[in-house]
């Protein structure tokens, strides 16, 4: 599944192809990627005729401003989005394509978005969990976007920080691992990265979350933003069905610490890596390295 660093990738992606895009026509292959209450119909009818401007990122989250067509790109300011916003979800399988000419759509292809020059930005979901929103302008995206609600900070925000973290695990029993899984608690941080930050950080991903020192959380708050910021740089990683706009995979997993390295030499200390469940989820560690 794509995590905080592949939706980054994906939106630096998208930032870059559709500068300036002024949507013409779009079709809806499949109505369950639509989750805004209008549906397609609706989806459909706001997004033509609008240009869709700058696209940040919420936890695994991408939204997109829209604007009038007049609008220009250069006096644009992010809060004029007079035509609402363009809301993405990626889940376990989806991702986007950037034709310049017409290619054939495969069985997976969703939602199809053009421009008038007939380029194409192409959203393909194998397991067709993504979803996508409309948001109506002065709207709170959070309002149609129910996840964003519950989102805890980001983890390169000023926010998250070890006495954040603190108060957030002082009473929770749960191990860390499915703490740092809970997107309440940091928003982004999926499977691959809790298990090489808590690595990192030198902490087991059994150990109940309320029994961490101090210092440990601290040095989980530094490695967390430390293997997010490398899997950034390097485009995401390898595993998954995970693609750049490009259709090219991220490089991080090739070096990862633990993730996916069960029985394999610690890159630290070579003891061989253990491989096990946690809540029900896969998790790697080096029962040396960490305690
Ligand atoms: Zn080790």
């Amino acid at each position: 599944m794509p995590e905080l660093p592949e939706v980054e990738t994906v939106r630096l992606g998208l930032l870059d192809c559709l500068d300036n895009f002024l949507v013409s026509k779009v079709l809806v292959s499949t109505e369950r990627s639509i989750a805004s209450p209008g549906g397609s119909r609706e989806f459909i009818q706001e997004l033509e005729g609008s240009r869709i401007g700058k696209w940040i990122r919420r936890g695994k989250y991408l939204l997109a401003y829209l604007h009038e067509e007049d609008d220009k790109t250069s006096s644009i300011s992010a809060i004029s989005n007079r035509r609402g916003m363009l809301g993405v979800h990626l889940r376990m399988t989806g991702y986007f394509q950037f034709l310049k000419e017409d290619l054939g759509a495969c069985p997976h292809t969703r939602v199809r978005i053009w421009n008038r020059q007939g380029s194409e930005l192409r959203f393909v979901d194998t397991r067709n969990f993504g979803q996508m929103w409309w948001v109506p302008p002065g709207n709170p995206p959070e309002n149609v976007i129910s996840g964003l609600k519950h989102l805890g900070p980001e983890p390169f925000s000023k926010a998250f920080n070890s006495r954040y973290l603190k108060q957030r695990l002082q009473s929770s029993r749960r191990p860390i691992k499915s703490a740092l899984l809970d997107q309440s608690v940091v928003a982004g941080a999926g499977n691959i990265y809790a298990d090489e930050s808590l690595f990192k950080a030198g902490i087991l991903p059994h150990t109940q979350s309320n029994k961490l020192s101090d210092k440990q959380l601290e040095a989980l708050c530094k490695s967390l933003k430390d293997v997010l910021k490398e899997s950034i740089g390097k485009g995401g990683t390898t595993f998954s069905d995970f693609r750049d706009l490009n259709g090219i995979n991220g490089k991080y997993g090739g070096q990862a610490w633990v993730y996916r390295r069960g029985g394999q030499p610690c890159r630290q200390c070579s003891t061989k890596l253990m491989k096990g469940r946690l809540s029900g989820r896969s998790t790697h560690w080096c029962p040396r390295c960490q305690l």
